[in-house]
C-alpha cells in the first residue's frame, strides 16, 4: 500500500503539544474523516509501525527523541445537537463542546470550559474539574480499534470510568472517533455565569497559558491500598484538612516541601500550582523527566505515598 499523501515525515511534535517539548514524528498526519483515519490505520498497519493518537497535546509530554511510528492528530470536529444529546468528534475542543450545549440550552458541562483538550483525550483520561468529570455525561463511545480497524460502539459502563481512568487506557489500541453526551435542559444564562466563574477561578489558581502539561500528578486517593490513612493524619495533622476528601491533591504534597520554583534547567515547578511543571523555554523532556524524578522522590522520602503521572508519556521506550 503507497503512503497516504496526507502522510508527512520527520515532524517536529513540539508545536503540537502545549508544553511545547518533543522531538520529531517519523510520520504524521492529520485526519478530518473517519475514511482518512481507516485508510491511515490500514497504512501504518501494513507497514508495521506503531501508532499513536494526538489530540490537543495538553497532556502528554513526549521524549526529545519523538515518536517512531505514526502520530496520527484527530482533526475530526463535526458537533451536533439532537435533543438533549450532543454528539461530537473525537477533535471538538472542550470549550466548543461547552459552547455548543450552552447555545442549546444544555447544561451540565460547565466545569469543563477550561480544560484545553479535546473530546478523545478527554474521553479516554475522564478528565475533570470543579465536581464534575466526562463519565458524568458519557452516553456512547464510538471507537476503532487501530490494530484491525474494527467499530466497537461502548455504553457508559462499558467505559470503566475512574479517577483520571477508562478503559482506553486499558486498551490503548482503541480510538475514540466520537462520543455522545447527555445533558439537561437549564437556563442558558445560569451556565455561562457558571462559565465565567469557572475561568476566573481556574486564571487565579493555575498556570492558565503557560507551555505546560496540567497536573502532572494524579491526586492520591486515600483508598489506595498502600496508604494508612490514620498513620498519615498522625504523621502530617495539616493532611487532616483533606480527610474528608476522597484525594489528598497532589499539589499540597509537593508545596509542602518547598518545591515551588525548583527548577531544573528550563523546566520548573509553577510557583502558583505545585502540580505543575512550566516548560520556561527551550526546556527538554530530559529535563522534564529529571524535574518529576525528584518531585517523585522527595515525597516518597517524606510521605512514603508513591505519586503516579497524570500526564501521559510518549515515546520514551
Ligand atoms: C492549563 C491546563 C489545564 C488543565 N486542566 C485540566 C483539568 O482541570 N482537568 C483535567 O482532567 N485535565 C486538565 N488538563 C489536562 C488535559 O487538558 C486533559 O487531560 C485533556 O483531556 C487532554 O486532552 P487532549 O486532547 O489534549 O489529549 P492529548 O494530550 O492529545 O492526549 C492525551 C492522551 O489521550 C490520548 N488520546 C487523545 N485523543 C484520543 C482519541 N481520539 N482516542 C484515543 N486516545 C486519545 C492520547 O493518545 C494520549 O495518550 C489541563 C491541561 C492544561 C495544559
Amino acid at each position: 500500500m503507497l503512503k497516504p499523501v496526507s502522510v508527512k515525515e520527520n515532524i517536529s511534535l513540539a508545536g503540537f503539544s502545549v508544553f511545547r517539548i518533543g522531538g520529531p514524528a517519523r510520520y504524521f498526519a492529520e485526519a478530518a474523516t473517519k475514511e482518512e483515519v481507516l485508510r491511515l490505520l490500514a497504512w501504518a498497519s501494513e507497514a508495521s509501525l506503531p501508532v499513536f493518537v494526538l489530540g490537543a497535546g495538553s497532556n502528554v509530554l513526549i521524549s526529545d527523541s519523538g515518536f517512531s511510528g505514526l502520530v496520527l492528530k484527530m482533526d475530526l470536529f463535526h458537533c451536533v445537537v439532537e435533543g438533549e444529546r450532543i454528539i461530537a468528534d473525537a477533535g471538538v475542543s472542550m470549550p466548543q463542546l461547552v459552547n455548543s450545549a450552552l447555545r442549546n440550552g444544555l447544561r451540565g458541562m460547565e466545569w469543563a470550559i477550561g480544560i484545553p483538550g479535546t473530546v478523545g483525550g478527554s474521553v479516554r483520561g475522564n478528565a475533570g474539574c470543579f465536581g464534575g468529570e466526562m463519565k458524568d455525561l458519557v452516553q456512547e463511545i464510538v471507537a476503532i480499534d487501530t490494530t484491525t480497524g474494527a467499530e466497537r460502539t461502548l455504553n457508559n459502563a462499558q467505559c470503566c470510568f475512574g479517577y483520571r481512568h477508562s478503559y482506553f487506557k486499558e486498551r490503548p489500541s482503541l480510538l475514540i472517533l466520537r462520543a455522545v453526551f447527555g445533558l439537561s435542559r437549564g437556563e442558558s444564562e445560569e451556565g455561562y455565569a457558571l462559565v465565567r466563574a469557572h475561568s476566573q477561578r481556574r486564571i487565579a489558581e493555575q498556570d492558565v497559558g503557560q507551555r505546560c502539561a496540567g497536573c502532572m500528578f494524579k491526586n492520591v486517593p486515600w483508598s489506595r491500598r498502600d496508604i494508612d490513612k490514620q498513620k498519615l493524619l498522625a504523621h502530617i495533622p495539616a493532611l487532616r484538612a483533606f480527610s474528608g476528601n476522597a484525594h489528598i491533591p497532589a499539589a499540597f504534597l509537593i508545596d509542602a516541601l518547598g518545591l515551588k520554583g525548583f527548577r531544573i534547567g528550563n523546566v520548573a515547578v509553577s510557583q502558583k500550582h505545585a502540580n505543575y511543571i512550566i516548560n520556561l523555554g527551550k526546556g527538554s523532556a530530559e529535563q522534564a523527566i529529571m524535574l518529576l524524578g525528584v518531585v517523585k522522590e522527595r515525597v516518597h522520602r517524606t510521605y512514603q505515598i508513591l505519586l503516579e503521572e497524570e500526564v501521559q508519556l510518549v515515546g520514551f521506550d
